[in-house]
């Protein structure tokens, strides 16, 4: 992975902040953030975070659909079984059984569901690409992005994991994370959808793979240990900086949990590579 150039200067944000807390954030402007700043004290504070997990693209794209609603503990030992037993191929998966396959995944709850998404996953591959995950990345960004959101199970979330983590495509994967650092920096509204908050930093951010694939994991860490949903840890954030000048930590606001609706396709923290040899880390649960 590319160590990305910093940039010296970082701005402050210049949009007002409420002076009581309680307050709504204000909306924010039509002109998009500056977010390299954020990028460039995440990675100085922390270094690469060596996402996505996966020894091929096609597990990288198993772990994508099973790390929904879930940790990333509960997935690794789904994909643990299925290495056992010799099924991380698309042909393996549309092969097995039903009710086996059901069973292997069984720790990455939901597994009824996923059982059904993984199948409609391999399925599609074979239709329209005939099994070549190669060939599928070929295809131009927006329009395999549209074919993998026809896919049964295949959310936003989902659908970018899988062309930014498996396939390289540049587009910003977006999480409950994201939304909350942007909310509390007042660089978005609660009420923008997926779409919106992915255009902002695509519109901000040059179209670059690696520098999207750091930047969202760079955002998962922080989102887990440091922008918690309820007491953040502004005093100790890399983005300190960066919080509206009337914001600062012991007044702000916790910025409750995304409704259930977003939670549908939402992918949670995968382990960085380096921590698959050296196994589980037990502090890595379900984002919280
Ligand atoms: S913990 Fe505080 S400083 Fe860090 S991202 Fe969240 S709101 Fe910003």
């Amino acid at each position: 992975m590319s160590t990305l150039p910093q940039t010296q200067q970082f701005e402050r944000n210049p949009r007002p902040a409420p002076k009581n807390p309680s307050e709504p954030i204000p909306s924010p402007t039509s002109r998009p953030p500056a977010l390299r700043p954020y990028y460039d004290a995440l990675f100085t504070a922390h270094g690469p975070q060596h996402w996505w997990p996966g020894r091929t693209p096609f597990e990288i794209i198993v772990g994508a659909i099973l790390v929904q609603n879930t940790s990333w503990t509960n997935v690794a030992t789904a994909i643990e079984n299925l290495r056992r037993e010799k099924l991380l191929t698309p042909r393996a998966i549309e092969s097995i059984s039903t009710p086996r396959l059901a069973r292997l995944i069984r720790s990455s709850g939901y597994f009824r569901q996923k059982t059904k998404k993984l199948k409609a996953f391999v399925s599609f591959l074979r239709r329209e690409y005939q099994r070549s995950l190669a060939k599928m990345f070929r295809a131009a960004t927006d329009v395999l992005r549209q074919q993998l959101l026809a896919v049964h199970g295949i959310g936003p979330e989902t659908a970018d994991s899988i062309l930014l983590y498996a396939g390289n495509h540049p587009v910003f994967v977006v999480d409950a994370y994201t939304r909350r650092i942007l909310e509390r920096h007042n660089l978005a509204s609660p009420k923008l959808g997926y779409e919106d908050v992915r255009q902002l930093f695509e519109q901000t951010l040059p179209p670059d793979p690696a520098l999207y694939n750091e930047f969202h994991a760079l955002i998962v860490h922080t989102g887990k240990h440091f922008c918690r949903p309820r007491e953040p840890r502004c005093g100790e954030c890399p983005l300190n900086f960066l919080l509206p000048v009337t914001r600062s930590a012991p007044s702000l606001v916790s910025v409750p949990e995304p409704a259930p609706e977003h939670l549908l396709d939402s992918v949670t923290e995968p382990l960085p590579v380096a921590e698959r040899s050296s196994g589980l880390s037990p502090e890595r649960t379900a984002a919280t």
